[in-house]
């Protein structure tokens, strides 16, 4: 009797997490989303407790040590570091899993274990072994606590497929002879850990976002793995979610960048400068300009990118959109799906400046009437609005989708000098004849442009 009231909350905790995730497709309904899967998770935690007949004790005091520490991370965190903090989650999820799956040759009957449960304990070590360390090298490239550039050596690959060759032999004899003292068990152990540090160390700090998704849905395997090592479904279903949801963001930010995964992988992209040389003339424009040219205008689009993040300018942003409204003017915010360092990055930062739902635009929906805009604000965007993408054959970001600026009446590029993107190619919508350089850091610039205003 109660494994079927624990099998039908299972059910009940899957269908939750399965709304939850589909609520989070939306900024409207994202924060229900979350509140819906978590109480998913609840449900599921109580009926594996329940239905094992678990020491609830030990089980009361983990919950109650992580939750103080989800709600101290949550509050402490700033917005900016949760890149970080994602990384820092899957590396524990994947570290959980390897210890679940680790302590299920512990619980043996004397009938032994099954060979597929062997294999499912041994994927749940290695694969949650990998994303841990992955996810600890992550967490230091993305915080600057290690060095952010790719890290190549002579023999790299060679080194690596003797360490997967070295990972498969131990599966296999581990599986063949499974005990909780296997040497090979030892061995798998050491070897994922070292293939997550082996795995990430080659790539480019700025490209992190793309392996914390990947690593994402490796902790959801992981966990999956672990349903399986323990015959629990609601944590093959959970695991399966989580693996498949991750897979499809990262397949979207390659899209995106019209990158290959394998390219973000093993190409150290950005790393060195390619493309053509772009020449011309710059036109620079004062605070005291641009005002004028703002006071005029009668549709302005924000186009907003890494800089805005490293500015902390998306308040003042705001505060300018307004300004402009209270004066008259149509005030869109035009979001392209890789701008800044993790997805939705720019729409995060923008809410938490409150810039209502409505007025963010995504680039197909701008791109077509782009050419009615008055006036285009780059806010320390740079290869998102590169005309190279579309332009230049031989530009190593050819194909990548921008969001057209170059084609609005007037451009204002707000950076601070004229150094590329994360990509390292130059950008000619910098000496374009509609385009006017406004440089200085974005907050700085934008609190002038408001100073003018009410001056
Ligand atoms: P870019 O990195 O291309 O450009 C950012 C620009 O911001 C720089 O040119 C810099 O110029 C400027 N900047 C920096 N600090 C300031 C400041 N304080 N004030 C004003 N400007 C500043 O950013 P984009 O958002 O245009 O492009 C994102 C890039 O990241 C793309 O190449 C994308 O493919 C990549 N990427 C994105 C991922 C995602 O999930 N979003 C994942 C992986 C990669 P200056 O130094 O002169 O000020």
């Amino acid at each position: 009797m109660i494994d079927l009231i624990a099998n039908f909350s299972y059910i009940v905790s899957a269908a939750l997490f399965i709304y939850g995730l589909k609520m989070l497709g939306s900024p409207a309904t994202a924060r229900k989303g979350n509140i819906l899967s978590s109480i998913g998770m609840l449900v599921a935690v109580v009926a594996a407790l329940v239905s094992d007949g678990a020491a609830f004790e030990i089980i009361a005091g983990g919950i109650i040590i992580g939750a103080a520490i989800g709600l101290l991370a949550a509050r402490l965190v700033a917005m900016t570091s949760m890149p970080e903090m994602v990384a820092l989650f899957n590396g524990s999820g994947g570290a959980a899993s390897l210890l679940v799956g680790w302590a299920t040759l512990y619980q043996s009957t004397d009938a032994g274990i099954s060979g597929f449960t062997a294999f499912t304990i041994a994927l749940a070590i290695l694969i949650g072994g990998l994303t841990f360390t992955g996810s600890l090298i992550a967490y230091g490239k993305l915080s600057e606590k290690l060095n952010s550039a790719a890290f190549v050596f002579s023999g790299q690959r060679l080194l690596n497929g003797l360490l997967l060759l070295a990972i498969a032999a131990c599966v296999y004899r581990f599986c063949t002879d499974p005990a909780a003292d296997s040497v090979y068990l030892y061995g798998l152990l050491g070897l994922a850990l070292l293939l997550g540090i082996m795995a990430v160390i080659p790539i480019g700090g700025a490209d992190m976002p793309v392996v914390i998704s990947l690593l994402n849905s490796y902790s959801g395997i992981a966990a999956c793995a672990a349903g399986f090592a323990i015959n629990n479904n609601i944590l093959i279903v959970a695991g399966s979610l989580v693996g498949a949801s991750g897979i499809i963001l990262t397949n979207i930010m390659c899209k995106a960048m019209n990158r290959s995964l394998a390219n973000v992988l093993f190409s150290g992209f950005g790393a060195v400068k390619v493309g053509k040389a772009v020449e011309g003339e710059v036109k620079p424009v004062s605070v005291e300009d641009a005002y004028y040219i703002l006071e005029a205008a009668s549709n302005v689009c924000f186009v907003p990118g890494y800089g805005m993040a490293v500015a902390q300018a998306q308040h003042v942003v705001k505060e300018l959109g307004h300004i402009l409204e209270a004066n008259g003017c149509e005030v869109s915010y035009a979001i392209h799906p890789v701008a800044g360092r993790m997805p939705g990055h720019m729409n995060v930062l923008l809410a938490e400046a409150d810039v209502p739902y409505e007025q963010l635009v995504e680039m197909d929906d701008i791109n077509p009437r782009i050419e009615n805009v008055d006036v285009a604000i780059v806010i320390g965007a740079n290869d998102v609005v590169n005309p190279s993408a579309r332009e230049d054959e031989d530009s190593p970001i050819y194909g990548m989708p921008i969001i057209n600026v170059d084609q609005a009446r007037t451009v204002f590029v707000l950076k601070r000098s004229m150094a590329s993107g994360f990509s390292g190619v130059d950008n000619p919508l910098f000496f374009g004849e509609n385009t006017r350089m406004l440089f200085g850091d974005a907050k700085e610039s934008i609190s002038g442009v408001i100073g003018e205003f009410g001056s």
